[in-house]
């Protein structure tokens, strides 16, 4: 298998996994961080407005 496909793959795990480890529903952040739904309500627990998008 070529690196690149490797390295392809990577980004798509990596991509819908939430830093805790648990399945990514939504990105937060301008740079879209992906965060499952508890680490979502975490992130926008704050006075700070924070960009949410739900993935799919
Ligand atoms: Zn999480």
């Amino acid at each position: 298998m070529p690196v690149t496909d490797i390295i392809e793959r990577f980004e798509v795990i990596f991509s819908t996994t939430c830093g805790c480890g648990g399945f990514a529903e939504y990105e937060v952040y301008e740079d879209k961080q992906p965060h499952c739904k508890a680490c979502m309500h975490d992130a926008v627990d704050n006075d700070i407005p924070v960009l949410v998008r739900k993935i799919g």
